[in-house]
């Protein structure tokens, strides 16, 4: 017994009555947290970056260490195709968002305010996958919500509360760790108000939701029903403060581009560069968006004011798409290799197979969205005939794809 009272954790050194559980080494013991901690330790090792002393950590209790915007952007490379000037804005600010965090925890004076983002493109064309691989890149809880469903409250639809919900619901519950994350606002276009005035009706969809995000965004402590839903009084909730939540909020603003065209008196564009280049510029207006622009589109100023980082993304074109099927890291191309290879099947695609399947995407207006029924209409029978039997190489040429193609329900979304 007296043995007994000397055991202590051989990492932490807190003794037997301090801990609840204590298991036994050779020369050592290790307590239930050393145990968490060492867990982390190793999946940071295993799946997070290489390079130690730059990597985020941002559980509960840990330290926080940010990874410069270069590797970040590097990071997003793996994942992320093209959008060069979204990653660097992302980079730069999410690194300013952990910077902020981080000087909190040291009492200095100086105040950074937030850098919520707001992200304008066409739909498909990777916001949602950037702010996800952003979120996978720092570990911390991460959730998608749509703009779309939430409404003033009091009336029938989602308080805007309830996007916390779904990130406390995406990390167990843990509060702290909900605290750091990232929340994904998508259609963010879709809530905003009809013209260019204030209301003097109320907006219940439009308007009312942007009034009830701006305390959010900016960071307060909100009741949070923990299952979602309308609050109601016998309902335990669960405090949670945003004001270390990144909100990354995404939208295709359709039209915004005439506002800009507008503002910027499109001549005036790219005076000093040639032809080719005017026009390009000109197709893609995106790349002027600012505050202002969004304002004229219908988003209330002080939703703006919440957002101080605006960037855009640029429509996809075929080279885009080509890389997209075969150049991230868990690429489309690269699971269906795969899928094959678990079946000792080697997977051969000629580049006339991979161009024809970017030409459909383009042609049926789908996008890299559509890349994935596109790749699945053409492999689908392969998948389904080549298990179980000898075959050990599947070669899928123009021809194959096109017949494919040709003989699934693909054919009927073509678009006029
Ligand atoms: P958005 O949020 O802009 O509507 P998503 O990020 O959801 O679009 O993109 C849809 C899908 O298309 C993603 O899952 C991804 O596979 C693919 N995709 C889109 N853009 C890219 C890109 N730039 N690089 C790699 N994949 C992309």
């Amino acid at each position: 017994m007296a043995k007994q009272s000397h055991l202590h954790c051989s990492f932490c050194g807190r003794g037997r009555d301090e801990v609840k559980i204590l298991i036994a080494g050779q020369e050592g013991h290790i307590c239930e947290d050393c145990v968490e901690h060492a867990q982390d330790i190793i999946s940071q090792e295993l799946h997070g970056s290489s390079a130690k002393q730059n990597q985020f950590s941002i559980s509960n209790n840990s330290k926080l260490t940010v990874r410069k915007p270069k590797e970040i952007k590097k990071f997003l490379d793996d994942y992320v195709i093209g959008q060069d000037d979204a990653k660097k804005v992302l980079a730069v600010a999410v690194y300013n968002h952990y910077k902020r965090i981080m000087q909190k925890q040291q009492q200095n004076d100086v105040e950074i305010e937030k850098s919520n983002i707001i992200m304008v493109g066409e739909t498909g064309t990777g916001k949602t996958l950037l702010a996800k691989s952003i979120a996978r890149m720092l570990n911390v809880p991460f959730a998608i919500v749509d703009a779309t469903v939430f409404t003033e409250a009091g009336y029938v639809g989602e308080d805007v509360e309830s996007m916390l919900t779904r990130l406390l619901q995406n990390c167990d519950y843990d509060v702290a760790a909900a605290e750091r994350g990232i929340v994904y606002v998508d259609e963010l276009d879709k809530i905003a108000r009809k013209n260019d005035n204030p209301s003097i009706t109320r907006d219940v969809s439009g308007e009312g939701v942007q009034q009830g995000l701006l305390k959010m965004l900016e960071g307060t402590e909100v009741l949070v029903p923990p299952q979602g839903g309308r609050k109601h009084p016998e309902q335990k909730m669960i405090k949670v403060d945003t004001k270390n939540i990144l909100f990354i909020c995404g939208g295709a603003f359709d039209g915004v581009d005439k506002i800009i065209a507008r503002r910027i008196n499109t001549n005036a564009i790219g005076f000093n560069v040639n032809k080719e280049e005017q026009e390009m510029q000109r197709k893609n207006l995106l790349q002027f968006v600012n505050a202002q622009d969004l304002k004229s589109f219908g988003l209330i100023p002080e939703l703006l004011g919440r957002l101080p980082v605006v960037t855009h993304l640029n429509p996809l074109d075929a080279e885009t798409l080509r890389n997209i099927l075969t150049e991230p890291k868990n690429s489309l191309i690269k699971q269906f290799t795969k899928l094959f290879e678990m079946e000792d099947i080697k997977l051969i695609i000629d580049e006339e197979a991979l161009n024809f399947m970017v030409n459909k995407a383009l042609e049926y207006k789908l996008g890299a969205r559509g890349l994935r029924s596109i790749c699945e209409s053409i492999l689908t029978d392969a998948m389904f005939e080549l298990p179980g039997t000898d075959q050990s190489e599947l070669h899928i040429t123009e021809e194959y794809a096109q017949n494919k193609f040709n003989k699934s329900k693909m054919n009927i979304l073509k678009v006029a």
